[in-house]
């Protein structure tokens, strides 16, 4: 007999007295969602290996089934925008939603979300207000700009800037500038999609002032500086400062934009960090329009900047695609909330927990290291932990060749050949990015690096050893699962 015969129907499942108590739960739709892809699940498990004829293998007992309805629903729970733990080392992660935001952020964003706000309202002549005016003046003090709006992240920035300034007209940039972020933002494209005509200049080590000054004509729309963010030109090279930039720019009377990408507020070489341009340093050396991130090392949400000169800034707000690109009530609160921290020159380091991670010396992550090892060490049989130094990087808009001095838990598989302590490795990572809230590294050289630089407030160590026992569950059914042989 055909033992897919033998499966319950969804009915007596869902009488079941733990399925009776999970639907007051979950309510009866997700439960029976639950029980329909277990059967499923179930049923091709049995019909795939019944060719198989001498083991037939066994259907499962009722209890066993429930159990594994338990466990799906518990999966279909689960929201797919969760938590995890980012000790990949790179603090600013893009696929990890790069910064993670200050508490006051974070009250300014659920106050908005719980209450009607002035978002485009006068208070004082209840009249109609504009949106940027929640962030204009704060931007301007912190920038020295005159003037100042918001889009919803940078790329978008830099689109809205090029289409307002410079549609149907020539953008001239460096060949050594011509930069692909990750996730298509290539800087070429957007100026074509901005309507420009891309004029590049120089050779990709070396550019000159007189490259530019060659390029300037009837054409010529406006010059554009980019940060080269996520790579380095080293060597043989030249490129225009920005002050010269900025003059020969005026001279032929059109606007100097800068894309800054990452724009820091703070002044990272007073924290010991790699010097990076801030805004200010741009605006003061002549840029008209300088833009960058909110998610990067700025530490707030996502969102675009554009500060510089009033009328560009009016000009680009009147363009259609500012009201495409607009910012929403939630990000603008939080944004503010943000901006507010750097006034007080304590505060950035302390409240903006991008910074509070980047600036975290060794010392105090080797701390924290210590504290999880034993107990660490102890978990597992065949898998050796150890604290050892690494290197963090900044992240997104931040040069590669800037590292920080960190610490990391080292998971390296003890047993057998190099094959066995692969699939060691790839069970201990898997189990890691499985957990309630899962753990994310990086593996090198044979062994998973868990840096320990984003692992800074104490709830959150805590919060990370109290998985070690799940972890330990996981890691030894998947290793059941390998011991019965090949699937
Ligand atoms: C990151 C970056 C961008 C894109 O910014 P998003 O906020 O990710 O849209 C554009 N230009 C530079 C130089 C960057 O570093």
């Amino acid at each position: 007999m055909d033992v897919r015969r033998s499966l319950p129907a969804v009915d007596t499942l869902l009488a079941h007295p733990t399925l009776q108590q999970a639907q007051q739960r979950h309510g009866g739709r997700l439960v029976r969602q639950a029980i329909r892809l277990t059967l499923e699940s179930e049923r091709s498990r049995l019909a795939g290996s019944s060719e198989l004829a001498e083991h037939q293998p066994a259907a499962l007992s009722l209890d066993t089934l429930t159990a594994r309805v338990i466990e799906r629903l518990e999966q279909l729970a689960l929201p797919n925008s969760r938590s995890v733990f980012n000790l990949t080392g790179t603090v600013i992660h893009t696929n990890l939603g790069r910064s993670p935001l200050a508490e006051s952020a974070i009250e300014a964003m659920v106050q908005a979300a719980r209450h009607p706000m002035a978002l485009e309202y006068d208070l004082e002549n209840g009249g109609r207000g504009d949106r940027d005016r929640l962030v204009e003046p704060l931007l301007c003090e912190l920038t020295g700009a005159e003037a100042a709006t918001v889009v919803n992240n940078n790329a978008g920035a830099v689109l809205l800037a090029l289409s307002a300034l410079a549609s149907g007209r020539e953008a001239v940039i460096s060949r050594g500038e011509l930069i692909e972020i990750g996730g298509a933002f290539r800087m070429p494209d957007i100026m074509v999609a901005a309507g420009c005509r891309l004029h590049e200049v120089g050779a990709t080590n070396r550019t000159h002032a007189k490259d530019f000054q060659a390029a300037m004509g009837d054409s010529t729309g406006l010059i554009v500086k980019a940060h080269t963010s996520n790579y380095a030109i080293t060597g043989f090279t030249k490129s225009v400062p920005e002050r010269e930039l900025a003059s020969i720019a005026h001279a032929h009377g059109v606007p100097f934009m800068v894309d800054l990408g990452s724009g820091a507020l703070a002044d990272f070489s007073a924290l010991g960090l790699p010097h990076e341009e801030q805004p200010r340093e741009a605006i003061a050396a002549g840029a008209d329009v300088v833009t960058f991130s909110g998610d990067k090392l700025l530490g707030g949400p996502q969102a675009g900047i554009i500060v510089g000169r009033r009328e560009l800034i009016d000009t680009i707000k009147r363009h259609p695609l500012k009201r495409v690109l607009r910012l929403d009530k939630l990000t603008l609160a939080a944004l503010e909330a943000t901006l507010r921290l750097y006034r007080d020159s304590d505060a950035p380091q302390r409240d903006i927990p991008t910074l509070a991670m980047l600036t975290r010396t060794d010392v105090d992550i080797a701390a924290t290291g210590e504290r999880l090892r034993s107990s660490a060490q102890a978990l597992l049989d065949d898998i050796d932990v150890s604290l050892a130094p690494c290197v963090s990087q900044l992240g997104s808009g931040s040069l590669p060749i800037d590292r920080l001095p960190s610490y990391a838990l080292v998971w390296r598989p003890l047993n057998g050949d190099r094959r066995a302590r692969e699939r060691c490795l790839k069970r201990i990572e898997t189990a890691f990015r499985q957990l309630p809230r899962p753990v994310i590294g990086r593996l090198n050289e044979g062994a998973l690096y868990l840096d320990l630089r984003c692992l800074y407030r104490p709830e959150d160590v805590e919060a990370f050893a109290s998985q070690f026992s799940i972890l330990k569950q996981r890691y030894e059914s998947h290793h059941d699962l390998h011991q019965e042989g090949p699937p």
